[in-house]
């Protein structure tokens, strides 16, 4: 006679995702490049698996990224494993450079989350 095992289902804790973005660009921009990168997985997102889940996606507040700060205090609650700075942060070109990247991502460091670099370019 065969014994029945228990079977012991090990769900993986999904990753918990979340992106900031520019203010000044979020005015042209409704975000759809970074969420079908993000459905996709594509370019940034590629190493997710299908449980990823993307939880928060914010602005900066406006120069000189006054609101995140608060907001990743808020965040942390949510207890996410990765912040991304998104695509539009870091191109020069089309927009101005970032003047606080710097400053915006030793407050993510401070914050004690991971960054990835970029969105969906
Ligand atoms: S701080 Fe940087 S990301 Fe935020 S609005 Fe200004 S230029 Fe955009």
């Amino acid at each position: 006679m065969v014994e029945e095992k228990e079977v012991v289902s090990e769900v993986a804790k999904p990753t918990k995702i979340a992106v900031i973005r520019c203010d000044i660009v979020s005015e042209a921009c409704p975000g759809v490049g970074c969420f079908k990168a993000f459905n996709e997985r594509k370019v940034h997102f590629e190493n997710y698996d299908e449980n990823a889940e993307m939880i928060a996606f914010f602005t900066c507040g406006g120069c000189s990224g006054r609101r995140v700060h608060r907001l990743l205090k808020v965040l942390k609650k949510h207890e996410p494993d990765v912040v991304h700075l998104s695509s539009c942060m870091l191109m020069e070109g089309f927009y101005p450079k970032c003047p606080n990247l710097d400053t915006i991502r030793k407050t993510i460091q401070k914050a004690g989350i991971e960054i990835v670099e970029g969105t969906h370019h």
